[in-house]
């Protein structure tokens, strides 16, 4: 679950609570300042909120010293086997320190660097390995390797604490997507404090997004981790920020600009949406509000898989159309599609988040949409629509029932008695005889027979029915 305990990386808060943190690391060597703030400005850009530098050598170090003092976000120093070189960082004004206790030469050094951390009131992140796991170890994960990465975590935990240091955040990276998620949720349960998230060398942009997404997803949605770093075989850094947002985006856990729907087309596709996607897609990075933007490849099944879009487009052939909430705005052809998006998006922000809607404009598009649209497909309207339109026969059809049951016999056929036979049911009294179905035979909840009228069966309400709003599955 989420981690009681919080650190603070330069301002940043990680952990109890406070919003999953982005993170990633530059690609450049660190002692190239030019390029290495070049890269960390555009990491910054893409929503990074702490961005992390390999400190290898000396000469790294001095540009720590700078790149501190010029990076827009907090920077973290990552730090392996030279504990000299981790002293330095602090020194140098990093907001954090990365190390590996395991790897940094011996508990005497660990207690070194977090004397001096402490005294600087400077946070380390602190973590364990997949494949740099302690030699005792080294049986158990042969043979169980999540509970040997979560003793070597727990282990390190300890160590932490032996030393009365607190201020930390921990990882446990492994580059496998099962095991990351079983050895971080068996950790969540076991240490209060933060957990960073990442499959570690996930791959390439493609697959390594996936893995990240899934094993990282998976915790994220479960409450565990306060940090993520995407791991990508890519020099872009700003590519494993964009992927992070994405998956913090999908699980509802931060907003941070627009967020695009696309269908995925299928042989109805009748314009170059690839290319209207990508282009969308590229112009949305300009906007910061949280915006949903929806293309459509067709407008077979109406638009009311996009009702909940801010803005939309769907074509056919030459022609399109722009949407907003699930109501048609205007026609245009395809190949200005995509300008009158963005500038009917502009409109509406340039009136105060107002949509501007032409009413001529509307009809015209409303009348392109219906001589488009497949009137065979199940759109969800239609399905509520029918839903609708059997709840009424229902009702009509209990309405006759009803009248016939109770309506007086159009010829009684004198009884032996010379009574009128059936006249129990006649006044909807209830009272027994004669008809064999009367108001007193009703089980209880029954609400048609007996009531003489339809008052308990309420017409379906087309805005709560099940139906209306999912989104369309074709079979
Ligand atoms: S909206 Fe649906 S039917 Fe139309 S192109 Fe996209 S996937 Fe195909």
């Amino acid at each position: 679950m989420a981690s009681e305990r919080q650190v603070s990386v330069g301002g940043v808060l990680i952990g109890g609570g406070a919003p999953v943190a982005v993170q990633t690391m530059t690609k450049t060597e660190t002692a190239n300042l030019a390029a290495t703030m070049d890269q960390i400005h555009t990491v910054a850009e893409a929503g990074a909120d702490i961005v992390r530098v390999a400190v290898p050598r000396k000469q790294d170090v001095e540009a720590l010293r700078t790149i501190v003092a010029r990076s827009p976000i907090p920077v973290i120093a990552d730090i392996h086997f030279n504990h000299t070189l981790a002293l330095e960082a602090i020194e140098a004004g990093a907001h954090c320190v990365r190390l590996n206790p395991g790897n940094i030469g011996g508990p005497e050094k660990v207690g070194e660097v977090v004397e001096l951390a402490r005294r600087r009131k400077t946070p380390l992140r602190v973590g364990v390995n997949s494949g740099s796991l302690p030699k005792h170890l080294r049986q158990l994960e042969f043979d169980d390797p999540v509970q040997a990465l979560v003793s070597a975590a727990v282990e390190t935990v300890e160590l932490m604490e032996r030393l009365d240091f607190f201020d930390f955040k921990l990882s446990m990276k492994s580059t496998s997507v099962p095991n990351t998620i079983a050895s971080n949720r068996l950790l969540s349960q076991r240490i209060p404090y933060p957990l960073h998230l990442g499959v570690t060398e996930a791959g390439t942009k493609w697959s390594g997004s996936l893995k990240s997404a899934v094993g990282l997803g998976t915790l994220l949605a479960d409450g565990i981790g306060d940090t993520i770093r995407i791991s990508l075989s890519t020099f872009h850094a700003e590519e494993e920020v964009k992927v992070a947002w994405e998956i913090l985006k999908a699980l509802k856990l931060r907003e941070r600009g627009p967020v695009l729907i696309a269908c995925p087309t299928c042989g109805r596709l009748q314009f170059d949406m690839d290319t209207v996607v990508a282009e969308i897609e590229r112009r949305l990075e300009a906007y910061e509000d949280p915006i949903e933007v929806s293309v459509l490849g067709c407008a077979v099944n109406g638009i009311g898989e996009a009702r909940h879009a801010d803005f939309g487009i769907t074509g056919a052939k030459d022609m399109g159309m722009i949407y907003s909430k699930g109501e048609p705005l205007k026609k245009v052809p395809t190949e200005q599609l995509v300008d009158e998006l963005f500038k009917e998006i502009d409109r509406y922000y340039a009136a105060g988040r107002r949509v501007q809607r032409d009413e001529t404009a509307a009809a015209e598009a409303r009348e392109w949409l219906a001589a488009n649209e497949d009137s065979t497909q199940m759109t969800p309207e239609r399905m509520a629509a029918l839903e609708a339109q059997a709840a009424e026969q229902d009702i009509a059809a209990g309405a006759l029932l009803d009248s016939m049951l109770h309506a007086p016999p159009l010829a009684a056929a004198p009884a032996a008695n010379g009574a009128p036979a059936g006249n129990g049911a006649a006044d909807g009294s209830g009272a027994a005889g004669g008809s064999g179905r009367t108001g007193g035979d009703d089980a209880p909840g029954d609400e048609r027979a007996g009531s003489g009228s339809n008052a308990g069966k309420a017409p379906l309400d087309e805005s709560v029915s099940p139906v209306a709003g999912r989104r369309f599955k074709r079979g």
